[in-house]
């Protein structure tokens, strides 16, 4: 796929509330609404990057509400991406509690692909009075389980979004070269 298009499935889990949708939204519009209600979406992105074709789908998933979903990501989703963005908030500890089961049950289960890359953001940087995580501490969870990692503020700016989306995309890139 040398100078071809590039295609991609990324996949955004997380709990509840922490800006999936937010940052799914400032990556494809570069705005921010406030507001998105608990709609899970598929979203179809293409651009050129660096003279390059690109053509992402973005999986904006729903953590599950119900008691009876044992396990918080389907193998369906699993096999479906090229690289996984877990979401928490940086005021939110449980959130990070969960990215944390997260990455464990992925790695665990092994039904993402080994080589696909996964990359652990702290949203909510803007709210540093609420602070619950500090940076340090997601830094050295993400370096702990491979992942990449970066804090962002998708209320404040569409920069530090852009930067997560074009590293998972260059890591896929990377990890498809490699095979
Ligand atoms: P999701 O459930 O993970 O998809 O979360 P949403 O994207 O719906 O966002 C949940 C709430 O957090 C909404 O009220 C957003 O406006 C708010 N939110 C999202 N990102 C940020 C952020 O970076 N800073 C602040 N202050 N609020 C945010
Ligand atoms: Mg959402």
């Amino acid at each position: 796929q040398h100078g071809g298009k590039v295609e991609a499935n990324i996949l955004l889990l997380g709990a509840e509330n922490v800006g999936k949708s937010a940052l799914t939204v400032r990556f494809l519009t570069r705005r921010f609404i406030g507001e998105y209600g608990d709609i899970e979406s598929i979203y179809n992105h293409n651009d050129k990057i660096d003279g390059r074709e690109i053509s992402l789908n973005i999986w904006d998933s729903l953590y599950p509400q119900s008691c009876e979903t044992t396990e918080s990501i389907s193998d369906k989703q699993l096999h479906w991406a090229d690289g996984v963005i877990l979401v928490y908030s940086i005021c939110d500890r449980s959130s990070f509690d969960v990215v944390r089961q997260q990455v464990q049950l992925i790695r665990r289960t092994r039904k993402l692909s080994a080589s696909a890359p996964i990359i652990i953001v702290g949203n909510k940087r803007d709210l540093q009075h609420q602070r619950a995580v500090s940076s340090e501490e997601g830094r050295l969870f993400a370096l702990s389980a491979d992942c990449g990692f970066f804090e962002i503020s998708a209320a404040e700016t569409y920069h530090g979004v852009l930067l997560v989306f074009h590293e998972i995309l260059d890591l896929i890139k990377e990890s498809r070269a490699l095979k």
